[in-house]
């Protein structure tokens, strides 16, 4: 018996499936965050893994980790861009074919992909990441929208729980 596809897809921050490209002392798992990767594999999402800006234009992998205001350089932006311009055009490649994008999925605290929380010194402060931020400028430009979600590595079950209606009623 020949098998659908889901059409359903979901856009993930490279290091949810890939802890391994993470600042030095960063990680959360050897691989990927396996309660994400099974929530979405039980209900016949596809995962489409972003590039890592920071592993691929500052850093590297064994970079340490530092603060949004060192990683914002009028060049690491321009790369932030261009990557979201990219996934931009992924993402449109779906959406025109009928495919359900349910959201991009980023990573709290990261100076590169926080949706809505930044860390100054030892506090959580409200903020974005460089690459999120890119990506928002793109998609008003371009006048679509697809939710954007920010996993808390710290706190994953208030994130399964947004997901889990995310995949409900999406
Ligand atoms: S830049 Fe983004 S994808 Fe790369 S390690 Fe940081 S949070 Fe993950």
């Amino acid at each position: 018996m020949a098998i659908e596809r889901s059409k359903r897809v979901i856009f993930v921050a490279h290091c949810i499936l890939n802890q391994n490209a993470v600042s030095v002392g960063r990680e959360r798992a050897p691989g990927p965050i396996r309660e994400l990767l099974e929530l979405f594999a039980e209900a016949g999402v596809g995962i489409v893994q972003m590039p890592c800006p920071q592993l691929e234009h500052n850093g590297g992998l064994n970079r340490k980790p530092k603060p949004k205001e060192k990683y914002d350089t009028k060049s690491y932006r321009a790369a932030c861009r261009s990557q979201a311009k990219l996934l931009l055009q992924q993402i449109q490649t779906y959406l025109s074919k009928d495919y359900n994008v349910l959201g991009i999925l980023g990573v709290e605290t990261s100076p590169t992909c926080a949706v809505h929380q930044l860390i100054n010194g030892n506090r959580n402060v409200p903020g974005k990441g460089i690459f999120i931020e890119e990506l928002e400028n793109e998609m008003r430009a371009k006048n679509f929208q697809v939710p954007i979600i920010g996993v808390n590595l710290n706190n994953l079950f208030s994130t399964m729980e947004k997901l889990q209606s995310l995949l409900k009623y999406s």
